[in-house]
């Protein structure tokens, strides 16, 4: 077995060498961009400082928001520690922008879960969802799981429509993530029928996978998390918007209340480790997407249904691998967790997760806890048994993480 993997192994990372070799020049051109930003904004020591109280002054707060928006080619952004996670944030975006009786509009069929119940999808009435303050919803599936179906966009964009959701990465559906350019086809698609909507974008698990941004691409407004890519691995906490500046503006008063906006939010000591988590960002993205392919190459050849396939475009961190039987997905996961740094003597079990309908297994040895740039895996206990998976701080560590699952899955 041992053997086996060795020459598996030996064989994968030579067919991986010239996909390896572009995600190198993506890490490059995306710090690049990030490194110049920093010098234009003149980053100092005094922007690492923590502040506390009301902070109406916190210059590293400031210009964290002014690299976000130059670095991802828009007009504004917010970066705060205290989003609690990638939900709190996009659900802060979206209830900014719209006003009782408009209508959000997805184009790229369900939302992520956890946003389902802040839309008042599912949960109780009264708990002052979205759909509670009388926004109502409708969505749109993909055709083929990969395109937007465009003719059916049309005919969807009635007169309430404010805001027009799409979701890049995907998320725990078994389709295509959305690149850049289709997200930015559908925009201006949408912006020529009526230039006032927002079209929004949930950019989780998409930051710095290619060489620009949605909003740096006809998208008015997007968000994500930064215990994923823009984290860069060391952030603690946190999420980001970014985007126009009149609805970042409104983001800011539905952040913390109108009147006060951006002007107000102790940083407490976590600028230091926002600036260089997305310092790090463009090159952990990258060892997590090598990481990715690796997997994927590997898996393949033990015969598992891969998506993507280690050479095809990528624009984001997740791999899915069917498994087909559950034992294998346990196997795998279990796998991850004993190749993990920390918690790697843990043992993962399927249990009933809150909000899934079946029972869900994850591995997560990670530094931060639930931290999905670090390599972590899961998967629902039904068929197709799909493991979804990302992340690796370095391809190193992720290599070793998918040959200790990969043994796994051979005993
Ligand atoms: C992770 C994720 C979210 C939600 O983020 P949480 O931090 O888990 O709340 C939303 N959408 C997508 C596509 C995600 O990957």
């Amino acid at each position: 077995m041992q053997e086996y993997l060795q020459r598996l192994d030996r064989e994968v990372m030579a067919d991986c060498a010239p996909v390896f070799a572009r995600l190198d020049e993506l890490s490059f051109l995306n710090s690049q961009r990030v490194l110049e930003s920093f010098q234009k904004h003149r980053v100092s020591a005094q922007h690492l400082l923590p502040s506390d109280g009301y902070a109406y002054t916190d210059p590293g707060r400031d210009t964290l928001d002014e690299i976000y928006a130059d670095v991802f080619g828009c007009e504004a952004a917010l970066v705060r520690h205290s989003f609690v996670n990638g939900t709190h944030t996009l659900y802060t975006a979206m209830a900014a922008v719209v006003r009782p009786g408009d209508r959000i509009l997805s184009i790229t069929g369900s939302l992520y879960d956890t946003l389902e119940e802040a839309i008042g999808l599912r949960g109780t009435a009264g708990s002052g969802s979205l759909a509670d303050f009388g926004i109502t919803y409708s969505q749109l599936e993909l055709i083929d799981g990969c395109r937007i179906n465009l003719p059916a966009v049309k005919e969807a964009l009635t007169e309430d429509v404010r805001l027009v959701f799409m979701q890049r990465s995907k998320g725990y559906a078994h389709r295509e993530s959305l690149t850049v350019a289709q997200l930015k086809e559908a925009a201006d698609f949408v912006h020529a029928i009526n230039p006032d909507i927002c079209v929004f974008v949930d950019n989780c698990y998409g930051e710095f996978c290619e060489t620009s941004e949605p909003v740096g691409q006809g998208i008015d407004l997007c968000a994500g998390s930064l215990i994923k890519n823009c984290g860069g691995g060391l952030a603690l906490t946190g999420g980001y918007i970014a985007g126009k500046r009149k609805y970042i503006d409104l983001c800011a008063d539905r952040m913390t209340c109108p009147g006060i906006g951006a002007h107000c939010g102790a940083t407490l000591g976590e600028n230091r480790r926002m600036f260089q988590g997305f310092f790090m960002a463009p090159h952990v993205v990258a060892q997590a997407m090598k990481t990715a392919v690796y997997a994927s190459a590997l898996l393949e050849k033990m015969g598992f249904e891969v998506l993507p396939r280690f050479d095809a475009p990528r624009t984001d961190i997740i791999q899915a691998v069917r498994f087909g039987a559950p034992e294998k997905l346990i196997a795998f996961c279990k796998g991850i967790q004993a190749g993990s740094p920390v918690d790697s003597f843990a043992l993962p079990e399927p249990w009933d997760m809150p909000g899934y309908s079946d029972p869900v297994i994850m591995a997560a040895g990670t530094f931060v806890q639930g931290a999905s740039i670090e390599l972590s895996a899961d998967g629902p206990i039904r068929p197709p048994y799909t493991a979804f998976f990302q992340g690796g701080l370095t391809f190193e560590s992720g290599r070793l993480g998918i040959l200790s699952a990969a043994k796994e899955l051979l005993k």
